[in-house]
């Protein structure tokens, strides 16, 4: 039998998502969840392909813990991680640094440098970490891949990775420009490259990925030249929870005059900003419910909200020349026509026309919502980072 699977495995502070993919033919037999975990109320949610998902409630005390309780319950549909058909296990790491420009099997050394990027990035690495060397050592035998989610932005110009800080400081604290979500961007520019009958190579996109989360990004001809996150996800975009650019002097304001610590800022600006600081809700359905009720606060949220997603791409627009594609994706891309219709109105003459009817179809596929005749087509693509990963995952260390 031959080993044709990959387990994806995506650890958080307090969760991990998992997908079983079987790259023989595209399947994926089994996916799931595990939430608040070293909580009394940790919860385990376990879908197998066609079946009925099994729901369990309970301590579930640490990453340990959570990655045998999803092995007993892959076990249980007979593909527990001793099966010999999986072939190696993917694992997210939000942080690559400049180290990783592309996925890597996983050894002490590559444990070793993911540690010494926590500074970086302290609420992701210590979490992928953990997952990584739990399922280590549930099967050490087993090739396991990270998929980092800067890699694709590691071809950034120095020009686009730099701050316009002091060099030598900047260099001794590892500050510049990685950007993230690059699973998400890389797969989607490809997507929408074959979207348009091309290959990557001939086309230049700008990637609007708008979830929780949302960056966008400025590919030409496959790499990325650009994206709207930074040292941290805190930079670029108005989120559900975060703030995006701002001046930075605003944080020395908030500690000097209004008295906040670091830690009071950092959990304002990355918590409690972005949507759910302008109107109380991140979620765009609501925000649009909201808004058909003539609620101001929500709509003046929406504006903010769309004002900086083309400032975005009209600079993405800038840096690119020539624009081939504009990819939508991610939960609020993949599904609020009202965002894509606001985020490209009055672009005409840019070469943006929006079909207002396609805009509406609601479709799980990749597809076009542009004119015929608009010189820049615009698409829906929805992203799929698990596929992604177990690709890339594969590719490295699939028997093949
Ligand atoms: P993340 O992976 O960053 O947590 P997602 O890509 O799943 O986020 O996006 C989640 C967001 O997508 C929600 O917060 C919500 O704003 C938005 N969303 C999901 N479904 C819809 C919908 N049908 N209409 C509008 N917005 C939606």
């Amino acid at each position: 039998m031959s080993a044709t699977r990959v387990l994806v495995l995506n650890s958080g502070s307090s969760s991990v998502k998992y997908q079983l993919l079987d790259m023989r033919d595209g399947s994926r037999p089994a996916q799931g969840l595990v939430e608040r975990i070293g909580e009394q109320s940790s919860r385990l949610k376990h879908t197998p392909l066609g079946g009925e998902a099994r729901e369990r409630t309970g301590p579930i005390a640490d990453h340990d813990a959570a990655l045998k309780a999803v092995a007993d319950e892959l076990a249980k549909d007979g593909l527990g991680l001793d099966s010999p058909e999986l072939a190696a296990i993917g694992h997210r790491v939000v942080h690559g640094g400049k180290t990783f420009t592309e996925p890597t099997v996983i050894d002490e050394t590559v444990l070793a440098e993911i540690e010494r990027l926590i500074p970086v990035a302290p609420l992701h690495n210590p979490a992928n970490l953990t997952g990584i060397r739990t399922a280590m050592a549930l099967r050490p035998d087993l090739p396991q891949v990270a998929v980092f989610d800067t890699a694709f932005h590691t071809t950034m110009p120095e020009s686009a990775a730099r701050y316009a800080i002091d060099v030598e400081t900047a260099d001794a604290h590892r500050v510049r420009r990685y950007g993230f979500h690059g699973t998400s961007h890389a797969y989607v520019s490809r997507a929408t490259a074959q979207l348009l009958g091309k290959a990557p190579e001939e086309v230049n996109v700008i990637v609007l990925h708008l979830g929780n989360g949302a960056s966008a990004s400025a590919v030409r001809g496959g790499r990325c030249v650009d994206t709207s996150m930074g040292l941290t996800p805190l930079e670029g975009l108005v989120m559900g929870t975060r703030s995006g650019d701002l001046d930075p002097a605003v944080i020395f304001h908030l500690m000097r005059v209004g008295k906040m610590s670091t830690d009071e800022i950092d959990t304002l600006l990355n918590k409690k900003s972005g949507l759910i600081g302008l109107c109380g809700d991140n979620d765009m359905r609501e925000i649009r419910r909201r808004i058909d009720e003539g609620d101001e606060q929500a709509k003046l949220a929406f504006d903010i909200y769309i004002h900086r997603l083309k400032k975005y791409i009209g600079a993405y627009y800038a840096v690119l020349g020539r624009v081939d594609a504009i990819a939508f994706t991610a939960g609020v891309g993949e599904n609020a026509a009202p965002v894509r219709e606001a985020a490209v109105a009055g672009l005409e003459e840019l070469g943006l026309l929006l079909d207002p009817e396609l805009n509406a179809v609601r479709a799980d596929e990749a597809r076009l919502i542009s004119r015929a005749n608009s010189r820049v087509t615009i698409a829906v693509v929805p992203t799929d980072e698990e596929l992604e990963i177990a690709t890339q995952t594969y590719a490295l260390a699939g028997d093949n």
